[in-house]
């Protein structure tokens, strides 16, 4: 029996020491702190992070209670934890000039109703924990209210918190880079981490976010004023251990407001823009873009500066980095797959591979501007009104991205694969230069109705080529149903339509000469012989009437539909509409996006 026991021990001993040796070196776990915004629709891949925090909640206006933004896209963010083990979701609550924290940090009653409506929403949407976002407390810099007992109330607050949602959530917090406003001795013991937010730290002629901001010999960066080391090192100073720390980085950069707007996203800068040069600051290393005296105009971050903040990270021994925030990296995704790939374990990147496959049904097929103006006869606007919702919904599931611009052209067209302008053209010369300089170099455009006015007083003599060389010459009134003849069956934008239907109510205007004329112009549908005589006011007797056409010289198709609330009631003429989008955007010099 006692010989039996040996040799079980001894066996058992074999096997723990096989398993030792087994045991791969561990790679150290460090985290990625994802924010992601409430108003997006892109999901995150979670194969690039650990946590997200999705921004924002808030203080609701009886202070005693959590207000979210976009419940249903918060709902979809903590699904993502069924293929992505690993990910955790916290909601942040606050945000810069999200206010009522003060008031509801002040008394006893409204932190315990608050804390407990923090454990509410954590049970109610699945989520593992709360980040706190209070920017700041004692300080109204951002508008909100604030008292001289922020700090110590701020503290008994994230003991509440903490009680409420028990030890096992996530309670952290977000802390600018002068580590100021909070006791953080005191609230370390119920806090999991903090997340430096080393950022905004300088506008220009300043960096954003600068890593150094003076070298190992004692030169200092003219540029930077801040730097993240020092935010970090304020931290270590304020007695938070390194294991406790994330490193914040900026997907964004910040601009002149002359040359760039304030706020610049890592996906919306191309090469600098004529006169300006980019740059690298040996001293701060990050990049920046100049003008012809030297003087920053843009600061940002590049996936060089990015890379060697994760290395600094690492160097330093940090529990991770955090972003703010992903939807400003670009398409390919080049800054957040850099964090991800210098900071996290192999198993949860090359998860990406894997879900790469699977979900490149899921990857955002093109971008497109919808330009339109209140400003126009009312008929009009409800045209416009209505294309915003009609071509929002299209973008439902995360096919495409539709901007929506009011009144103002985007300086940065070529962003865009296509761009939808119901019922008003560019007016300034400055647009109307953009806009030509767009349409000539590969720029896609669908006009509807009032877009393509255009006669004597307009101006715009390239405009009128654009179009076909036609001018509005008549137009017929009352707006009315009319029989639709389809042209070009052979055509992508008319193949599956029937040949003919009866388009709800418009206003049509004819034109001279007909387009028909200009071999460049391929008619895609005119107004049938039996329509005539049309209209009761303005009577058009007859004559060729194309009502949808190409230019074959632009990537372009203009639509005479688009007068008042009734054009997107007819589904034969919705899906017109939807082949001359998608066939604009099919022929982008990017490639066609529907391919891939
Ligand atoms: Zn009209």
């Amino acid at each position: 029996m006692m010989k039996r026991l040996v040799w079980t021990l001894a066996a058992l001993m074999l096997v723990c020491a096989n398993l030792m040796a087994q045991r791969p070196n561990r790679e150290p776990s460090r985290i990625v702190v994802a924010y992601v915004t409430s108003n997006p629709t892109v999901m995150p891949d979670p194969s690039r992070m650990t946590h997200i925090n999705y921004a924002f909640g808030h203080v609701n206006d009886t202070f005693n209670g959590v207000r979210i933004n976009n419940e249903s896209r918060l709902h979809s963010i903590t699904a993502l934890k069924k293929d992505a083990p690993w990910l955790k979701v916290c909601l942040s609550i606050g945000g810069w000039g999200s206010g009522r924290f003060s008031e509801m940090a002040a008394t006893d009653e409204n932190r315990k109703a608050f804390a407990a409506d923090c454990a509410r929403v954590v049970a109610e949407f699945d989520l593992d924990g709360i980040d706190l976002d209070w920017e700041y407390p004692t300080s109204s810099a951002a508008g909100i209210s604030s008292s001289p007992d922020d700090t110590k109330n701020f503290t008994i607050l994230v003991k509440e918190i903490r009680k409420a949602i028990g030890p096992r959530k996530l309670l952290t917090m977000a802390s600018p880079s002068n580590a100021r406003f909070v006791d953080f001795p005191d609230v370390l013991p119920y806090m999991d981490f903090i997340n430096v937010m080393a950022y905004d730290m300088g506008r220009p002629p300043r960096h954003n976010a600068a890593l150094y901001r003076q070298d190992e010999a004692g030169n200092v960066s003219p540029f930077a004023r801040g730097s993240a080391d020092r935010a970090i090192q304020a931290h270590l100073d304020a007695g938070i251990p390194k294991e406790k720390l994330t490193l914040g980085m900026p997907l964004y950069g910040h601009g002149d407001r002359k040359n760039y707007n304030d706020y610049v996203d890592f996906k919306d800068m191309a090469a600098p823009k004529e006169g300006l040069t980019e740059h690298w600051d040996e001293i701060a290393r990050v990049p920046y873009y100049a003008d012809a005296e030297g003087k920053l105009v843009l600061s940002f971050d590049n996936v060089r500066s990015i890379t060697e903040k994760c290395q600094y990270i690492k160097d330093k021994g940090l529990l991770g980095g955090m972003y703010w925030e992903y939807i400003c990296d670009n398409p390919s995704g080049d800054l957040t797959r850099t964090i991800a790939n210098q900071l996290l374990p192999k198993r949860i990147v090359s998860a990406q591979a894997v879900r790469k496959a699977s979900y490149a049904g899921n990857e955002k097929r093109f971008r497109a501007l919808l330009y339109y103006s209140d400003k126009v006869e009312e008929a009009h606007s409800q045209f416009a009104n209505q294309a915003v919702q009609f071509f929002k919904k299209l973008t439902v599931g995360d096919g495409w991205t539709l901007d929506v611009s009011k009144d103002k052209l985007p300086s940065d067209l070529f962003a865009y694969d296509v761009v939808i302008m119901p019922d008003v053209a560019p007016g300034s010369k400055s647009d109307r230069a953009r806009f030509q300089e767009y349409m000539e170099n590969g720029g896609g455009w669908l006009g509807f109705h009032g877009a393509g006015y255009n006669d004597a007083s307009t101006g715009w003599d390239w405009f009128r080529d654009f179009l076909g060389g036609v001018s509005f010459l008549c137009n017929t009134w009352p707006p009315q149903p009319a029989l639709i003849e389809v042209d070009g069956f052979d055509h992508p934008v008319t193949r599956n339509l029937p040949s003919r239907y009866v388009a709800p109510s418009t206003e049509y205007y004819q034109w001279q000469p007909d387009p028909r004329s200009n071999p460049d112009i391929v008619v895609l549908a005119s107004l049938a012989r039996e329509n005539f005589p049309m209209g009761l006011k303005d009577v058009v007797f007859g004559g060729d009437f194309p009502v949808v056409w190409t230019n074959t010289n632009y990537r372009m198709v203009y639509i005479n539909m688009g007068h008042g609330d009734e054009s997107f009631t007819d589904a034969t003429q919705n899906l017109l509409f939807i082949n001359a989008l998608r066939w604009i955007v099919s022929r982008s010099p990017k490639g066609d996006p529907f391919q891939k």
